[in-house]
């Protein structure tokens, strides 16, 4: 690694129950140039305490109802970044030490705290913060190029994988609606053959620009393969999806008229789960989507097919 990360201001959370105590130690960060947070128990340290712009916390492990080692869990429990603990305390025995590390301290410093012996050890714990940080903001990144489709900018197959098993179960557990749209984009092949590879990539992202659109954000858009997207719409009926389908279908041509490809369209096929009698899976409603969009296909194309029976019946 080229370059070590090193906080110079930090935002610290100083929870102490007795004011003079948070305030001498407050007031010797300040000076050291950090932000400063105080808490006086669990409920303000709870509040204050945000994982993602705290950098670290200065805990005092005795205070009144939830102590130090109580209130370390409980913040450790709320938070997926790993915020450093340092524990303030006048209680030096070894086992209380080893407990406050069980409880998930990184390290303490003994009361009254001496200004240097606190710097230096905010400086160790604050590179700790930043590295771990940084970590988590690239695995995170990492995560999200993983499910992203990148021509098109919507999820990939594995997300419609995923996502098509949790919405469907959480639908039928609720008993909501949900809908699923397919779509398939006309005589693509065409616009390959006469115009290269390039431009019907760029159609494609378009078309996965103009599903990003027009979506509401519970709607799950998802390149399914090829020139075929899917949308799985939670808490949408079969006649809802149409409507939604529709507005894709003519934003999408109307768009697609201005790139040197021309005139383009593209076929919609729906199934919603209201429309499905018995416990609607997820083969069931992908073959329904698929049978109407096949109906889409077959009667002329550009246009928006509800439902059916299949295998497709034309
Ligand atoms: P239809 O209206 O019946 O859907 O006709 P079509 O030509 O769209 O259907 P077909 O399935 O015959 O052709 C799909 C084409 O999509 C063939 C394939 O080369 C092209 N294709 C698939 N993935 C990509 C891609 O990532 N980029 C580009 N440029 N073309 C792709
Ligand atoms: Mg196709
Ligand atoms: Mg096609």
């Amino acid at each position: 690694m080229k370059s070590k990360p090193e906080v110079v201001r930090a935002q610290i959370l100083v929870v102490d129950d007795d004011p003079a105590a948070a305030t001498a130690t407050s007031s010797i960060l300040l000076e050291f140039g950090h932000a400063v947070t105080v808490a006086h128990g669990w409920t303000d340290a709870l509040r204050a305490f945000d994982p993602s712009s705290t950098d670290l916390v200065l805990m005092d492990a005795v205070m009144p109802n939830v102590d130090g080692l109580k209130l370390t869990r409980l913040l450790r429990e709320q938070s997926a970044s790993y915020v450093p603990m340092v524990f303030l305390t006048g209680l030096t025995s070894k086992e209380v030490r080893e407990q406050c590390i069980n409880a998930g301290a990184d390290d303490f410093l003994t009361k009254p705290v001496d200004p240097l012996e606190l710097r230096v050890r905010l400086k160790a714990m604050l590179r700790i913060r930043a590295l771990t940080k940084a970590l988590e903001d690239k695995s995170r990144e990492f995560e999200r190029a993983a499910r992203t489709d990148s021509l098109t900018g919507v999820g990939n197959r594995r997300v419609f994988d995923e996502r098509i098993m949790v919405e469907l179960s959480r639908a039928t557990r609720h008993q909501r609606p949900l809908s699923l749209l397919m779509f398939d984009l006309d005589h693509f092949k065409a616009v390959n053959d006469r115009f290269g590879h390039m431009a019907g990539d760029q159609l494609l992202a378009l078309f996965g620009q103009v599903l990003r659109d027009q979506l509401r954000v519970t709607d799950i858009p998802c390149r399914y393969g090829g020139e075929e997207f899917m949308i799985i719409a939670p808490e949408t009926t079969a006649d809802q999806a149409k409507v939604l389908a529709e507005r894709v279908r003519r934003v999408f041509a109307r768009s697609a008229a201005e790139l040197k490809t021309g005139p383009q369209t593209v076929s919609v096929g729906i199934a919603g789960t209201d429309m499905i009698e018995g416990r609607p899976d997820r083969e069931v409603l992908v073959l329904t989507a698929d049978a109407a969009l096949y109906r889409a296909k077959g009667r002329g194309r550009d246009r928006v097919e509800v439902g059916g029976s299949w295998p497709a019946d034309g």
